[in-house]
């Protein structure tokens, strides 16, 4: 992102929940609260809690991690331009093949109704992701979303 070094956290939170599928919704809901501060549109909202629901679904159903921490970043640059950074990170068995991970219609749980688009929805809905194995385990999963 352009202006980085311009950029001013202007309030954050961080999130540990268990990573049970009844929280996927707990999460984004909070989430998309969290954001209202910087009062995006109906449709940053919706895309905003799609994405959160897609990583924090992959947590519950690939990691077999225990639990799930949401961190989040509202930021402006001068009067140019404001979002939210989100990081989700799980504590579980982390993704060999990251790049292959990233490809459409590409997952290791074909026979569970899984369609491999979790991170192209991220993709698309965000306007940055970045995927990365945690230091000693796990993945994180880093999105930005710039409101209008
Ligand atoms: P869908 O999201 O459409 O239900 P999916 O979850 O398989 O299917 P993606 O969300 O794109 O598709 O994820 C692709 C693959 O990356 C998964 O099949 C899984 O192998 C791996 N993966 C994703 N997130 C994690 C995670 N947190 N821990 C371990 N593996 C993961
Ligand atoms: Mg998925």
């Amino acid at each position: 992102m352009k202006g980085e070094k311009m950029k001013k956290i202007i309030n954050s939170m961080k999130l540990e929940l268990a990573a049970e599928s009844i929280n996927e919704s707990f999460a984004r809901t909070t989430v998309a609260a969290f954001a209202a501060q910087l009062d995006p549109t109906l449709d940053e909202v919706n895309d905003l809690k799609t994405a959160v629901s897609e990583a924090v679904t992959n947590c519950v159903v690939h990691a077999s991690t225990k639990s799930v921490l949401i961190e989040c970043q509202l930021w402006k640059i001068a009067d140019k331009e404001r979002g939210i950074s989100i990081t989700i990170t799980d504590f579980g068995v982390g993704i060999q093949n990251i790049e292959k991970a990233l490809e459409p219609f590409y997952t290791t749980k074909p026979h569970e109704e899984r369609s491999g688009m979790g991170f192209t929805v991220m993709q698309s809905f965000m306007d940055s992701l970045k995927v990365q194995n945690g230091k000693k385990c796990g993945t994180v999963v880093e999105m930005i979303k710039v409101f209008a």
